[in-house]
């Protein structure tokens, strides 16, 4: 499908913005949709992905708190999982299945259509790149490189890697310092309203909410919602800049 993006501004267009911080998953990469896939490999169903959802929250935070390292997170989210499915399984069947869960996650891990297009824009545009995560460490690290995403960022910041997550001003910080810009010269582009928008408005970025699902939900001042990313040139032409300069 062909892109709708305007044509190609040049750095001086931009306004002030210099660099623009993507999360990652729902946001550049359907992540919903691979992680159920990992989950029918899993279980055979992904019937029970709200089940699936609800217990991932509870030990990534536990892993993010530093209570567990990140191989025991991965184990005993699996068992609790099962056992909250009525399921008690041998560890050794444990780590098989978790196993077929990450190969089939890995191989649906697939970047939205409106990604690259507009990280081309963005490089041509001489805006710098980064990521700020939430997720634990390895897999991230290794579904940026699957996706030939590395070579585009400038910074990666994992939540898992840094022990503070968003919507903490730290996190957001330390991107600013890996890139060497003030939070004014730094946008952050997430699907998360709360997490993503709202956090990096609070920490002193441009909060630009994602809006994937087109929801028209309530915008809070000083955040921007767009629907996709075909709408980020523009916003970054036309919106933004006008604010800052
Ligand atoms: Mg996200």
């Amino acid at each position: 499908m062909t892109s709708a993006l305007a044509p190609i501004a040049s750095s001086e267009k931009v306004g002030q913005i210099r660099a623009v911080c993507f999360d990652i998953d729902d946001t550049l990469v359907d992540y919903v949709t691979s992680s159920r896939r990992g989950l029918a490999a899993l279980v055979g169903h992904d019937d029970a992905w709200p089940l699936w959802e609800r217990v991932t929250e509870m030990q990534l935070a536990r892993y993010l708190a530093g209570e567990v390292d990140y191989e025991t997170m991965r184990r005993e989210r699996t068992r609790a999982f099962f056992a909250e499915l009525g399921v008690e399984l041998a560890d050794s069947e444990l780590e098989e299945r978790e196993e077929l869960r990450v190969a089939a996650m890995r191989a649906a891990w697939e970047v939205y259509e409106d990604v690259w297009p507009c990280l081309d824009w963005l490089r041509a545009a001489g805006l710098r790149i980064a990521a700020i995560t939430n997720a634990s460490g390895p897999l991230q690290r290794m579904k940026i490189a699957d996706l030939g995403l590395a070579e585009v960022f400038d910074h990666v910041i994992i939540a898992g890697e840094l022990g503070v997550a968003k919507p903490d001003p730290a996190i957001f910080h330390t991107a600013s310092v890996a890139l060497g810009l003030p939070p004014e010269q730094v946008m952050h582009v997430g699907d998360r309203l709360d997490v993503d928008a709202v956090g990096a408005r609070d920490a002193g970025m441009h909060g630009v909410w994602l809006d994937r699902g087109d929801t028209h939900a309530e915008v809070p001042q000083g955040v921007l919602a767009i629907a996709t990313l075909d709408e980020l040139p523009e916003a970054l032409v036309c919106d933004v800049a006008p604010v800052g300069t």
